[in-house]
């Protein structure tokens, strides 16, 4: 089973040991004696060679005409969407997700890399008027310098990708620290870029533990730009050490995100979105639908049906074609989520399925959850308010759409919402009235695509978006531009 690999650091170009010689291991979270391989457990010396190596690279990167370094971000794209396979078989056996969901996340960072590679004609500014005579002003995009980006496991290419791409088609370069449950998936990635023909120190990616890779990134003094998606506890350190220096800091964090079924839904449509929502990717998504709000005339008809759904998962690894739901992603994971389970039912919750780690056979080496749905919930417990991070869903009733969207707002989390229903003007005031960066009608919460913003508000983020040409604005600086053809000493706001 095991056939240990031994894999390096990226660093100006080459593939190099950590400073220090330590290394961690990746193991399969559905088959823990499926050992991955041996990553660098690096430390801040490593951490300040790879800034070196982009700080030195970021002249020549800067200088290199976009459309240009559009062409190997295309050539990046095209070597993913040829090996996504193989891609999403070592994503599978890394994070445990279900091959075709790992397929869809190869096939996002696929999307990303071409948008961001066809901003390289764009990357627009804008030309406008100006209030003298004989003068002229435009706006055109800057690159910043150094990008750390510090990513987490549960979207272990998308993520990466996410960020990378538009760093680099603005001109930056960049030093990433994948989570250390996933790295493979980075250094594939980051393989990738190799072959397309980066320039050596462009891209660098140094793998390590938070404590010790991440936090040396966050605060060194010569990353003017840090991008960070994670826990909301580690993006506060984050945000802290961004403060120091006034660095450019973009958090991606927690959600606990909403869907709410009004008395006219489809159920069998709302049912399908609450299955994949909730228990997609183990509920280990940032956009997972962990509460439901159920209008009452159809609260008891909606949750027998969905129990009887959520019993008929197949839970298993995700390389078997027949599982719809895979292992949690460690240890950690599946002792928090048993503790939720024990927080719920004290808090008088009742648990309609689930509620326990599978045992026996297959099960028995790995993190294996049964999907949970808890009912009866109310907005205030804590199951209905924090984010869980796997398969555990609340069912809270409410008696309108005025309460659901009270409840869906009453979280300190802002990231997805969505609604069913057949109204259309109660579908357009819950899309007016929600306060979450993303908003869904007759859809689950998850399902975000790459050319449109992506991000949270309130706790979720700190006002930042990720994706889509919003990403361009975080990874560059507007340079504004005035020039003045009258020969003559015009003072705006003063001549006329
Ligand atoms: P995490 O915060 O534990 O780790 C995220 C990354 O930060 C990892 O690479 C980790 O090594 C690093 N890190 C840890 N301590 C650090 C420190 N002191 N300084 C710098 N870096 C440090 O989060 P996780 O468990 O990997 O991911 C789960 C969380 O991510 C959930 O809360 C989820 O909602 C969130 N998430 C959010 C989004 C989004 O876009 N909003 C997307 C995916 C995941």
């Amino acid at each position: 089973m095991s056939s240990e690999k031994v894999y390096k650091n990226f660093l100006a170009g080459e593939w190099v040991e950590s400073a220090g010689g330590d290394a961690f291991e990746n193991i399969n979270p559905a088959e823990t004696n499926d050992r991955i391989g041996n990553f660098p457990r690096s430390n801040s010396e490593d951490v300040a060679a790879a800034v070196a190596a982009a700080k030195s690279a970021y002249p020549g990167w800067r200088r290199t005409p976009p459309p240009k370094r559009a062409e190997i971000l295309f050539r990046a794209g095209q070597l993913l969407a040829g090996r996504k396979d193989a891609l999403a078989r070592d994503m599978t056996r890394e994070m445990g997700k279900p091959l075709e969901e790992a397929r869809g996340d190869v096939q996002e960072a696929i999307d990303m890399t071409f948008y961001m590679a066809g901003e390289g004609r764009r990357l627009f500014g804008q030309t406008t008027t100006s209030e003298l005579s004989s003068k002229f002003c435009m706006s055109v995009r800057s690159p910043v310098g150094v990008c750390g980006l510090i990513t987490p496991w549960n979207f272990p290419m998308a993520i990466p990708a996410w960020k990378m791409m538009p760093a680099l088609i603005c001109g930056n370069t960049v030093v990433i620290k994948p989570a250390e449950d996933t790295p493979l998936s980075a250094f594939n990635l980051v393989r990738v870029l190799e072959e397309a023909g980066l320039p050596p120190g462009v891209v660098n990616c140094v793998s390590g533990f938070g404590p010790e890779a991440g936090a040396p990134l966050a605060q060194h003094p010569d990353v003017p730009v840090i991008s960070f998606t994670g826990s909301a506890e580690v993006g506060r350190e984050v945000a802290h050490a961004g403060a120091e220096r006034f660095k450019h800091v973009c958090l991606e964090m927690g959600g606990k995100n909403v869907i709410m079924v009004m008395e006219d839904a489809n159920l069998d449509l709302a049912i399908d979105g609450a299955i994949w929502g909730g228990f997609g990717t183990t509920g280990q998504r940032c956009t997972a639908s962990s509460r439901i709000v159920i209008h009452k005339d159809i609260y008891g008809e909606f949750a027998q049906r969905f129990v009887e759904r959520a019993r008929k998962l197949k839970v298993g690894n995700g390389i078997y074609p027949e599982t719809q739901v895979g292992p949690l992603i460690n240890e950690a994971q599946l002792m928090t989520v048993e503790r939720y389970i024990e927080i719920g039912t004290r808090e008088g919750a009742r648990l309609l399925c689930g509620g326990r780690r599978l045992t026996g056979g297959e099960y028995d080496r790995g993190w294996f959850f049964s999907p949970t749905i808890f009912s009866d919930c109310t907005p205030t417990m804590r199951i209905s308010k924090e984010e869980i991070f796997g398969p555990v869903v609340s069912l809270i009733p409410c008696s309108g759409l005025d309460e659901a969207i009270e409840i869906g707002n009453s979280v300190v989390y802002g990231l997805s919402s969505s609604i069913y229903t057949r109204n259309i003007n109660n579908a357009f005031k819950a899309m007016q009235e929600m306060e979450t960066g993303i908003f869904y009608v007759n859809a689950p919460t998850i399902g975000a695509e790459t050319h449109l913003p992506f991000g949270g508000t309130k706790q979720t983020g700190n006002g930042h978006r990720e994706a889509a040409t919003a990403a361009l604005d975080f990874y560059s600086e507007w340079k504004s531009i005035y020039i003045d053809y009258s020969d003559k000493l015009q003072r705006a706001q003063i001549d006329s």
